[in-house]
């Protein structure tokens, strides 16, 4: 008898994998060029090709999530985070592709722009794993001024030889390094953390303490050593370096808790700990707990920006892809002028976070010079604050190009959905960068007007720029410093728009900006993805541009 047959299955559109992440991304490809970083894009090349093929990893690592055995079989502490495969592959990948360290393994002109390629690409297949490999990447410019810990470290820092053991340091081929700052009681006030800290000996900096107390969140648990805060007792928080095992060849007794359940960022371990008496070395000076963590946290942040515009990069791809598969009402839906107004804003999103995340890069390449230094310590959080958060919204306009099938978990579209919040609550959530953007112009006023000086140059050409940089410069000057606070995200938005503005304006194709600009710096534009009017708008070549059919 013949099988029951209802109907062929048509009109249906697989996800978009099997192809060559950075050879479809003329955005990213036009900045790296501009970077200076033309010699890196072969690697890079040959690297997108493989991530291409590297989807399924990032789905199975995002299934199998990891699993704390807390004992061994004889009921000995072991404290142990059990991955699977899938992880350790894709975090070998990037490792081995030296992109852990790139930026400051050499002085070549165009790492920082290669390395944001790179974090950019690989978070579009799995950003789990670009956790502890920020971590570990923003702790380097930390423990470089500990020249006897550098000393020791370096060579397995910037090592591109994936070593997952669970092994005393000395022992390892390369090292994974994590931060441990917030408590149950606070987490953006860090001056709350009550985690203690006694000499074991003379107290300063680059001896050994005990540390008491707990972390409430403390990601990638299995690292070699975490970057810790902690009162010591004259109650001035320090910064310790807390190695998993201890000198002697012992567990360093950092006791997990559990792993915390999360929405997304699944693959990625998190977990809340205690410190039992853990062994500990003060870097920096007693009492400069802070600053030394928050340097960290400023390498971090811009990792954030960046995992962010590869979690909506993506979502773009995958919708546009679809888009340009799926009928309706007899016409493909990338023919339809609505949907087209969606995809397009999603492209002009995009387009802004690539210009901007090169441009900061640029920054932290030549942070010596002050203008640079400025883009790094004002605009690094102001674009956190913006990116992280859009990314939030657009990723759920993008799942919604798919429809139904965007929503349904076995799909990429779900998981970045999930995973896009996090950026924007980590390493310091939305208000709190907004403060840090306010703060950073209160310091450095004049590293703000540099800022803006530059955009003010580069918008020649163009009134509607010039306009809003010199409203943000007014902005800023007339409103007294008391008065600032509370409009911190106004000020942080527009900040951000225009300068993607500028940037597109400086140095994408006149379609583009002038699109981003009647967009985003005209007060009528819609609240929504899409809420855009395209009729002066070159869409065709928009899309083209954005992922080349
Ligand atoms: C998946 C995940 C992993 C994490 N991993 C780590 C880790 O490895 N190490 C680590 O140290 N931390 C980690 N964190 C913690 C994270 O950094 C904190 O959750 C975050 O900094 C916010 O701190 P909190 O949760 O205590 O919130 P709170 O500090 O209580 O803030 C709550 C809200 O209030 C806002 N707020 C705070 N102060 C002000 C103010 N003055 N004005 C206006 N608004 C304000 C914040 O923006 C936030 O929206 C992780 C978090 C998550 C979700």
């Amino acid at each position: 008898m013949e099988a029951w047959q209802t109907h062929e299955i048509a009109n249906q559109v697989d996800e978009r994998r099997d192809y060559n992440l950075l050879d479809t991304d003329p955005p990213l490809l036009d900045a790296l060029q501009r970077a200076g970083a033309e010699g890196f894009v072969p690697g890079l090349s040959r690297y997108s090709e493989e991530l291409g093929r590297s989807f399924g990893l990032g789905e199975q690592a995002n299934e199998h999530t990891p699993e704390l055995q807390l004992f061994d079989k004889r009921g000995r502490r072991i404290d142990f985070i059990d991955f699977h495969p899938s992880w350790h592959t894709l975090a070998a990948m990037y490792r081995r592709q030296g992109l852990v360290s790139l930026p400051f393994d050499s002085d070549r002109p165009g790492r920082w722009a290669a390395w944001a390629a790179g974090f950019y690409l690989q978070g579009q297949v799995e950003a789990g794993v670009l956790c502890p490999a920020t971590m570990t990447q923003a702790a380097i410019p930390v423990l470089q001024k500990e020249p006897q810990l550098w000393a020791q470290l370096k060579d397995k820092l910037v090592s591109t030889d994936y070593d997952e053991r669970d092994l005393p340091i000395a022992q390892k081929r390369s090292i994974l390094i994590g931060m441990g700052m917030t408590e149950k009681q606070g987490g953006s006030d860090v001056r709350a953390n009550t985690t203690t800290a006694t000499p074991v000996g003379a107290a300063g900096r680059g001896n050994e303490y005990r540390l008491r107390g707990h972390k409430w969140f403390f990601s990638a648990p299995m690292c070699d050593a975490h970057l810790v805060v902690a009162k010591t007792e004259d109650g001035s928080p320090g910064c310790f370096f807390v190695p998993r095992w201890k000198p002697d060849g012992t567990k360093n007794a950092v006791h997990i808790q559990r792993l915390k359940n999360k929405l997304g960022n699944r693959s990625n371990s998190s977990s809340e700990v205690e410190f039992h008496d853990a062994c500990g070395v003060l870097l920096g000076e007693p009492g400069r707990g802070i600053p030394t963590i928050i340097e960290m946290a400023t390498y971090t942040r811009l990792n954030c920006v960046v995992g962010s515009a590869g979690i909506l990069r993506q979502a773009l791809v995958q919708a546009l892809s679809y888009a340009r598969g799926r009928r309706a009402f007899g016409r493909l839906l990338v023919e339809q002028p609505l949907m087209r107004a969606v995809l397009v804003d999603l492209a002009l999103e995009n387009e802004g976070n690539v210009a901007l995340m090169m441009r900061l890069c640029e920054g932290y390449e030549n942070q010596h010079e002050p203008t640079q230094r400025a883009w790094m310590r004002i605009m690094t959080p102001a674009a956190k604050f913006w990116v992280c958060k859009r990314a939030v919204e657009l990723t759920g306009e993008a799942m919604e190009v798919l429809g139904g099938n965007g929503y349904i978990d076995d799909g990429i579209m779900a998981r970045l959905f999930r995973e896009a919040p996090v950026n924007s609550i980590w390493e310091g959530s939305g208000n709190v960068m907004c403060l840090d953007v306010m703060r950073a112009i209160g310091r450095e006023p004049e590293g703000f007007f540099a800022v803006l000086d530059e955009l003010a140059r580069d918008a020649a050409g163009e009134p509607r720029l010039a306009a809003e940089v010199q409203a943000l410069r007014e902005l800023v000057t007339a409103t007294p410093p008391a008065e600032l606070e509370a409009l911190g995200r106004r000020l942080a938005e527009r900040l951000v728009l225009a300068a993607m503005a500028v940037l597109l304006h400086r140095d994408a194709p006149a379609a583009v900006s002038q699109a981003f600009i009647a967009t985003r710096l005209d007060a009528r534009w819609g609240r929504v993805a899409g809420g855009i009017d395209t009729r002066g708008v070159d869409v065709d070549a928009l899309l083209q541009r954005a992922f080349p059919a």
